[in-house]
């Protein structure tokens, strides 16, 4: 019995050792994850703000009928209040605080000065805190405004430097590997026979990771040869603690890599998922709790199940929370008989009324990779219908 998508991930997830913390500068934790909680420094807004510029005065000289005032000092942003003298104006400027003693801004437009008088124009009106972003009206002093297991993107960043973090605790980046296996593969650059075929695996395990923000991404390239792999992912497995091979793990003479990792004592948890591409995959657990995913070479085969199952695993070990696939429906109807789960590459396109479907861009086979540039991922297609209608939604996976 072969395994579901859903198991192997259950089975990745549950056996994954949570990555170490640490504590960096604000402007090296961009698309990390937080490992604390972060509550507010202050109230916010920190004290009664001024929201236009104008002169700051008191509702109740208003209410009394005085309608001219004597300015009797500025109060910029950035400087301590000043106080306010009865029946008097105060020129404030936005983002100051409200000088004391006063309790509304009517704003520049509505009325006029000369010699240090502002008369206000018969359309001014104020009430109590007009014009005033009040102290603790967007959230209050202590109030948690970041839960440990937040991805750190651009707003979340903000939130930490305005609760006056200078460093946060966050995952450590795991050290990856990348090992490309086979006799046949070539790097770019260089000379390539007929019978020998690019190492483009790589580039694209390697292009996903650090595009998801994972630098400390290594690479090596290993023939198919029982005792050299032996020797390389033994050095590896020291210190890495995420090994992703590619190639090596189906049925063929020299798809070593299970029994290559079996001998370094790396506990196989799975291999073979019910899929398609990707049936082959391998996955097991190093002795030092290292994450080793076996994925098949063809090249739709190695992406898909590295986005499928690999990213996001390293995502469980950083901590960080989990979000639902996004959800699309197919733009056209798709026939796929066999009792497996069928990853499908689409492209995002938009109708008339600007809503997203999920065109099918079907490859020539899983080791049609050429035919990936320029989708934008695939869908998973659960086993048991054997034609999905044009509307079927279901989950979509980016590359
Ligand atoms: P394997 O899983 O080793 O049996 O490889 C399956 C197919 O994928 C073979 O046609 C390999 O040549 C191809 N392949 C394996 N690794 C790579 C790679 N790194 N880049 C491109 N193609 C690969
Ligand atoms: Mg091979």
């Amino acid at each position: 019995m072969l395994i579901t998508p859903r198991l192997a991930e259950e089975a990745i997830n549950s056996r994954l050792t949570c990555l170490p913390i640490e504590s960096l500068p604000l402007t090296q934790c961009i698309g990390g994850t937080l490992r604390e909680n972060i509550y507010a420094e202050r109230d916010q807004p920190p004290f009664d703000r001024v929201t236009m510029d104008g002169i700051a005065v008191d509702s109740e000289s208003l209410r009394r009928g005085v309608r001219r005032f004597r300015i009797q000092a500025t109060q910029p942003a950035g400087s301590p209040a000043i106080r306010l003298t009865r029946d008097d104006a105060i020129e404030v400027m936005t983002g100051a605080i409200l000088p004391l003693d006063s309790d509304c801004v009517v704003p520049i437009e509505q009325y006029q000065v000369e010699d240090g008088i502002a008369s206000l124009k018969s359309t001014a009106v104020s009430t109590p805190y007009h014009n005033v972003h009040r102290r603790g009206s967007d959230s209050r002093q202590g109030t948690l405004l970041l839960k440990t297991g937040r991805l750190l993107r651009a707003p979340e960043i903000a939130v930490a430097a305005s609760a006056g973090m200078a460093r946060v605790r966050v995952s450590s980046q795991p050290a990856i590997m990348i090992v490309s296996t086979g006799d046949e593969l070539v790097e770019p650059g260089d000379p390539i026979a007929e019978y020998q075929v690019r190492r483009s695996n790589a580039y694209a395990v390697s292009a996903a990771l650090r595009t998801r923000g994972f630098g400390r991404v290594g690479d090596d390239h290993v023939p198919d040869d029982e005792h050299l792999l032996h020797e390389r992912l033994a050095l590896h497995l020291t210190t890495h603690e995420v090994v992703i091979l590619s190639g090596g793990v189906s049925m063929g003479r020299f798809d070593l890599v299970p029994k290559v990792l079996a001998q370094l004592g790396v506990q196989q948890i799975f291999h073979n998922i019910a899929q398609r591409p990707g049936k082959p995959m391998w996955f097991g657990i190093g002795p030092q709790g290292q994450s080793v995913f076996g994925l098949p070479g063809n090249p739709v085969s190695t992406l898909v199940c590295l986005i499928r199952y690999v990213i996001p695993a390293i995502a469980e070990a950083m901590g960080t929370c989990r979000t639902a696939p996004e959800r699309l429906a197919l733009a056209a109807p798709v026939t796929f008989q066999p009792p497996l789960t069928y990853f499908l590459p689409v492209a995002v396109e938009h109708d008339d009324w600007g809503r997203p479907w999920a065109t099918p861009r079907p490859p020539n086979g899983s080791g049609d990779f050429l035919s990936l540039a320029g989708t934008d991922g695939f869908v998973e297609l659960p086993p048991g219908p054997n034609t999905y209608p044009k509307g079927f939604v279901t989950s979509m996976y980016r590359w």
